[in-house]
């Protein structure tokens, strides 16, 4: 299946440059040069939904954060992965798209393969699940997880996860009992990354406790190693 890829982005040189380079890795390529074009494309008649974002921070109209919110805010496209590419290292531009729903980011200047390399781990990722067992439903406690169609409820509550959230998580409980270190929920999770940082690990599970809420202690924090899913439901192993 021929992945469309969402480019969101005002600079011409760049957005020739990326048109040209995925269109030969065989993705088809729809481009936006303005955040109401953007939203213009993914809001017309004939319901385009595209397999993966890639968004510029720093529009002309537009902040990128809004249209991620506005993605994540819509039913349609509420699942569809979203890349940042920003000019901006601050961790807190970082973490602010995070904050909005973004999956991943690259930082400006960024090579063509590095952003290919993660394109496709995002892609496959969101084809096939870390945690994909066979059973579509599971329960954990006050927590229930259909892996089919990305849902999670907490107490009947249905909790709005990202992409990303969700592949953490359906990684968490597919592997429970059993600490998984940083280092592994990165190359697992996060597919293959050139400078993201175990701090992000952390950044993502800390949403993921806040957004579980309830359900949020089953994440237990094994000091200087990682993280881990407890065996069952009300037995809290050894943490930190
Ligand atoms: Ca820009």
């Amino acid at each position: 299946m021929t992945a469309t890829i969402l480019l969101v982005e005002d600079e011409l040189d760049l957005v020739r440059t990326l048109e040209y380079s995925l269109q030969r890795e065989g993705y088809v390529v729809r481009s936006a040069t303005t955040g109401k074009a953007a939203m213009d494309l993914l809001s017309a008649p004939g319901a385009f939904v595209p397999d993966l974002v890639l968004l510029d921070l720093m529009l002309p109209d537009m902040a990128g954060t809004e249209i991620c919110r506005r993605i994540r805010a819509h039913e349609r496209t509420r699942n569809v992965p979203v890349i940042i590419l920003t000019a901006k290292t601050e961790e807190i531009d970082r973490v602010v798209g995070f904050e909005v729903g973004a999956d991943d980011y690259v930082t400006k200047p960024f090579s063509v393969r590095e952003l290919s390399l993660r394109i496709r781990a995002i892609l496959r990722r969101a084809h096939v699940e870390p945690g994909d067992t066979g059973a579509s439903v599971q329960s954990f406690g006050r927590l229930r997880a259909d892996g089919e169609a990305h849902r999670v409820w907490v107490d009947d509550q249905e909790l709005r996860l990202t992409a990303l959230e969700f592949r953490l998580l359906s990684t968490f409980m597919a592997r429970r009992g059993r600490v998984q270190t940083r280092e592994t929920l990165l190359s697992d999770v996060w597919g293959i990354q050139a400078d993201v940082t175990t701090r992000t690990v952390d950044t993502h599970v800390k949403r993921l406790r806040e957004k579980l809420g309830a359900a949020g202690e089953y994440v237990e924090t094994v000091r200087g190693v990682g993280y881990r899913w407890r065996s069952v439901p009300d037995a809290p192993g050894e943490t930190d």
